[in-house]
C-alpha cells in the first residue's frame, strides 16, 4: 500500500490534491481512499489531506501517521512547527515540497534525510491559470511521484475540476498544468509497505491526539504570537514617489495592519499582512505594487 499525505493551507487545493491522486489510482485499476482533515480554524489555516493506494481492498481506516509520501503545498507550513508536515515520514520516503528552492538546498534548510523532490508549482499555476490555485497540479505531482499514468491523470483531473468548475477551458487549463507538473517530475521508486487488517472491515479508527485536528487552539491567549502573514502569495510594496498620502489603503486594510511612519508614508506590518492585495486595488494612484514572494 501506499500512503500520501498532502500538507498546505485551506484554499491551496489540498482536498482536491488527494481526490486527484485517488482518482487516478482508481482509474488504473487500484483501491484507492482519499479524504480531508480540517482543523477548527479559517482559510490560510493548515489543512492535511489524505491518500492510500492499494492492489487489496483498504481495511486501514484513520489518519496517516506514517506516510510514504508527503506532499507539501505551502513551504511556510514547514516552519509552523504546530503542522509539524515532516512528522513520521517512513525511512525510504519522499518528500515533495512547493518550492523556489533547488532540492538540495531545500534537503538542507529543512535537515530532511529522506529524497525531496522540489519544484515551484505555484510558479506554473500562475502562468497557466492565473491563480495560485494549487490542487491539480499538486495531483499531477503526486500522481508522478506514485507511479500513474498520464492518461489516468488527465482522466482524473477532468473529473475532479469538472465538479467544482463550469467554465471548460478553466478545466482544460488545470489539465494542462496538471501535466505540465507530471511531466517536471522524474519518475522515482518509492518503497511501499504492507496494507494493515486493523480488525473489522467496518471503519475502526485508531485513536489520534487531537493537536493532529486542531493544532493551534490548545492553548488561551495566543492569536498574538500567530504571524498570520507567512503564507502570501504577494506582498504589497510602496512607492513613496507616488503616494500622495491620502490614507486610503490604511482606512481599507482588512486586518489593520498598515500604519503611517513619522513622514506621513504608510506601511504594512509584513508579519501580520496576509497579502489579499485589497490596498493595492484601492490606492488611487498604483502608489502599491504586488511583488511575489519568492521565499517562504
Ligand atoms: S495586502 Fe491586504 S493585509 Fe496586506 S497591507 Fe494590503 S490590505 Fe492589508
Ligand atoms: S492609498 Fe495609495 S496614495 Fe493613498 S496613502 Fe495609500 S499608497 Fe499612498
Amino acid at each position: 500500500m501506499l500512503r500520501v499525505r498532502f500538507h498546505g493551507r485551506g484554499g491551496q487545493g489540498v482536498k482536491v490534491a488527494s481526490r486527484v491522486l485517488g482518482t487516478a489510482a482508481f482509474f488504473e485499476g487500484y483501491h484507492a481512499q482519499d479524504f480531508p482533515l480540517y482543523g477548527a480554524e479559517r482559510r490560510g489555516a493548515p489543512i492535511t489531506a489524505f491518500t492510500r493506494i492499494s492492489h487489496v481492498p483498504i481495511l486501514e481506516r484513520g489518519v496517516i501517521s506514517e506516510p510514504d509520501i508527503i506532499i507539501i503545498l505551502d513551504e511556510t507550513i514547514l516552519n509552523d512547527p504546530l503542522a509539524n508536515p515532516l512528522s513520521r515520514l517512513k525511512e525510504g520516503g519522499v518528500v515533495f515540497i512547493n518550492t523556489t528552492h533547488s532540492p538540495a538546498d531545500a534537503k538542507e534548510k529543512y535537515k530532511i534525510a529522506e529524497q525531496v523532490i522540489a519544484l515551484d508549482i505555484t510558479k506554473i499555476s500562475l502562468e497557466i491559470l492565473g491563480l495560485p490555485v494549487l490542487s491539480t497540479l499538486a495531483g499531477g505531482v503526486a500522481s508522478r511521484i506514485a507511479g500513474l499514468r498520464e492518461d489516468s491523470l488527465k482522466k482524473a483531473v477532468e473529473k475532479e475540476a469538472s465538479e467544482i468548475l463550469t467554465d471548460k477551458e478553466l478545466v482544460a487549463k488545470n489539465r494542462e498544468a496538471a501535466l505540465s507538473c507530471f511531466y517536471a517530475i522524474q519518475p522515482i521508486e518509492v518503497k511501499t509497505s504492507e496494507a494493515v487488517f486493523l480488525g473489522s472491515p467496518v471503519a475502526n479508527v485508531p485513536f489520534e491526539p487531537a493537536m493532529i485536528s486542531s493544532p493551534a487552539i490548545n492553548t488561551t491567549g495566543n492569536t498574538p504570537l500567530r504571524r498570520t502573514g507567512n503564507w502570501r502569495v504577494f506582498k504589497p510594496v510602496w512607492n513613496y514617489e507616488s503616494c500622495t498620502r491620502c490614507m486610503t489603503c490604511v482606512a481599507r486594510c482588512p486586518d489593520g495592519c498598515i500604519a503611517v511612519n513619522e513622514d506621513g508614508f504608510p506601511f504594512t506590518d509584513y508579519d501580520n499582512c496576509k497579502g489579499c492585495l485589497i490596498c493595492v486595488e484601492e490606492c488611487p494612484v498604483g502608489a502599491i505594487e504586488k511583488v511575489r514572494e519568492v521565499h517562504a
